[in-house]
């Protein structure tokens, strides 16, 4: 019988659980919300309702799962299965959340922050799998990272590393969420993208960008697309932030595959045309035609698979 794990994408507002077998196939899943404002007793104890039916309306029961996977915003203690800070997770700061599943499901759990375990459904799952050496971003609300050499999962001395998304960009640059100035993440997040479009609204007010009801990453790159100059503007300084940033992690992990994932991926071709044309300029000679830059394909599922593989690379 195929190896089954339990994938657990933890949101602020939503929490995706599946089950999952090792060839990536979800058997069963469900999305619940998170209601956080419970506090985090009642959210666990609420996963753990939810793991107990799924594997009710599968036929399994808690011995025919190896383990589970939790993919977390915030900085997680891997080893000791903690929270240790998530902004969208107040008050679970030093919450030991794997020891807390493992009680109430008698299933060995395992927790990574969630761009971590977004390259390890790339290593597990996606179109390059088995690849020793990629490294992942995620765009959305915020970028992050996870880095994978020679087959493993970079984490550092503290498991804090692979912050791929706080690397400087532009120094001085916009203020970003961790304190600093002109991280990637301050220019090229959704966030960021919708910001440096809203300071456009005096000098280009005639912009595409402003004719829509709400301004959102998606807006912006679909006026570009148009030809509209403001939007182009906008995108051009977020990618050329990105292939400076990835210029970067080349030259350090001399990676196969970059691979892009999160909100902002929908961009779709724009995205990654706009990152790879710059690149021949920004990457020393001989690192040209040893990488790729691809959008994730996990698209539909990419959380919980991603979650899942948590377990599968623990274990193997
Ligand atoms: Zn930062």
């Amino acid at each position: 019988m195929a190896e089954h794990v339990i994938g657990i994408d933890l949101g602020g507002t939503e929490t995706k659980i599946g089950i999952v077998q090792e060839d990536g196939k979800i058997i069963e899943k469900r999305m619940i919300p998170t209601k956080v404002f419970e506090g985090r007793i009642a959210v666990v104890t609420r996963i753990g309702d939810a793991i107990e039916e799924l594997l009710h309306e599968s036929g399994m029961n808690s011995s025919d799962v190896i383990g589970i996977g939790v993919g977390s915003p915030g900085s997680i203690d891997h080893e000791t299965g903690t929270v240790l800070f998530s902004p969208n997770l107040p008050d679970w700061s030093g919450f030991g959340l794997a020891a807390m599943l493992e009680k109430i499901t008698g299933i060995k759990t395992f927790i990574e922050n969630d761009a971590n375990s977004f390259i390890l459904g790339e290593w597990a799952f996606g179109e390059f799998k088995g690849s020793q050496h990629m490294l992942g971003l995620t765009l959305g609300t915020g970028v992050g990272g996870g880095v994978i050499t020679h087959g493993m999962l970079m984490t550092g001395s503290m498991g804090y590393g692979g912050e791929l998304g706080h690397t400087i960009v532009e120094p001085g640059g916009p203020l970003c969420g961790c304190g600093s100035h002109g991280c990637l993440e301050s220019l090229a997040s959704a966030t960021a993208i919708v910001n440096m479009a809203r300071e456009f609204s005096k000098r280009f007010p005639e912009s595409l960008i402003f004719a829509s009801p709400e301004i959102t990453a998606k807006v912006v790159f679909d006026s570009a697309r148009a030809g509209d100059l403001a939007a182009t503007i906008v995108v051009e300084r977020a990618t050329r932030a990105l292939a400076t940033a990835i210029s970067n992690y080349i030259h350090v992990f001399n990676p196969e595959h970059i691979i892009i994932g999160g909100g902002i991926s929908k961009a779709g071709d724009l995205l990654i045309d706009s990152i790879q044309k710059k690149m021949p300029e920004y990457v020393m000679p001989s690192f040209n035609g040893t990488f790729s830059i691809t959008l994730s394909k996990l698209v539909e599922n990419a959380g919980i698979k991603g979650a899942a593989s948590i377990v599968f690379y623990r274990i193997s």
